[in-house]
């Protein structure tokens, strides 16, 4: 099998190497020219308070356009990155471009915005996350505040003393963090109070569940209810409706995030929203459907 030793080194394909396994190597290849060239693009999508439909926030994601005009998503290249270690590099480039754009917002008069940056496993657990975020910070003048780091379910179950080292030094730097995709993993009770998250994101297979399955709001609520236990902010990704707008706000819910309010889109296109929106939406139609 090829083996990546770092950066320099070579692969070779075995004629024994499945053909999917030398597509994987193309594409692995392809996306460490992509990153080099700076061909990857940061998406940026609003997060919104269900309570007054405030912007609280936007979530950085990678998208990798091809000379086709289509897009590789992030669930095809980040696995990949991460297996090859790229990630790392991915990783702090992406900083460095989510540093720049919200200093760059603040310049057009749009304020101190906040962005939450996905991390992988392999990111979190790689040594120099929280110095190599401290560092950005202070080249770029952002303030922690206005950073928050999203962690998936399935990372947060790693080893429980690691983790939770992280997220405190993470904390202690003034970043933020969030439990991504809540729900499919299975955190207990007590271990959700250790690792001390700012905020709990019910994941999407959810929420796009609810008015159609009932137990999918009954799990929702558990969330809520459970987030709010812990004095946890609980955000609902993946809203595309209305109805499910309403029925999360009736049920507590504290933020959502999903194509309702806005689909990811291009750093400029979501200055242009903001200033057109000033930096709120309308939630009338979403408390007129719970009415009937
Ligand atoms: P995620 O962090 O859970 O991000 C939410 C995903 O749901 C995004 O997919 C977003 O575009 C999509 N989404 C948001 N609202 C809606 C909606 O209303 N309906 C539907 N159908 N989808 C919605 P995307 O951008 O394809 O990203 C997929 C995953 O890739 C992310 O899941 C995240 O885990 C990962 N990812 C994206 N960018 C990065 C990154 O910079 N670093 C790392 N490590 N992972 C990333
Ligand atoms: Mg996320
Ligand atoms: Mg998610
Ligand atoms: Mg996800």
């Amino acid at each position: 099998l090829a083996k990546r030793e770092g950066p320099g080194s070579f692969t070779w394909y075995s004629p024994a190497m499945s053909l999917a396994s030398r597509q994987r190597l193309d594409l692995l290849h392809d996306l460490e020219a992509a990153i080099r060239q700076q061909q990857l693009l940061v998406y940026y999508q609003p997060q919104i308070s269900l309570t007054d439909g405030a912007v609280i926030g936007m979530e950085a994601l990678l998208r990798w356009p091809t000379a086709n005009g289509q897009f590789i998503g992030p669930d095809r290249f980040i696995p990949l990155a991460e297996q090859s270690g790229l990630i790392i590099e991915l990783g702090d480039w992406l900083l460095g471009k989510v540093c720049e754009q919200i200093v760059s917002w603040r310049n057009e008069g749009l304020g101190d915005l906040k962005v939450a940056i996905n991390v992988s496993m392999v990111q979190f657990n790689h040594d120099t996350l929280v110095d190599q975020l401290a560092l950005r910070l202070r080249q770029y003048g952002v303030k922690p505040s206005q950073i928050e780091i999203e962690i998936t379910e399935s990372v947060a179950m790693q080893t429980l003393e690691d983790v939770i080292d992280t997220i405190r030094r993470l904390k202690q730097l003034g970043v933020t963090v969030s439990i991504d995709d809540f729900g499919t993993g299975f955190s207990s009770l007590a271990y959700l109070q250790k690792l001390n998250a700012d905020r709990l994101k019910i994941d999407r297979s959810f929420i796009r569940e609810i008015g159609v399955n009932e137990g999918s709001l009954s799990i929702a609520e558990m969330v809520i209810n459970l987030g709010h236990k812990l004095g946890i902010a609980v955000l609902a990704e993946g809203v595309e409706t209305a109805e499910q707008a309403a029925l999360l706000r009736a049920s507590g819910c504290d933020e959502a995030q999903g194509y309702l309010f806005a689909k990811p889109a291009p750093a400029r296109m979501l200055g242009q929203w903001l200033r057109e929106t000033q930096g709120r939406v309308a939630l009338s139609q979403a408390a007129s459907a719970i009415s009937h």
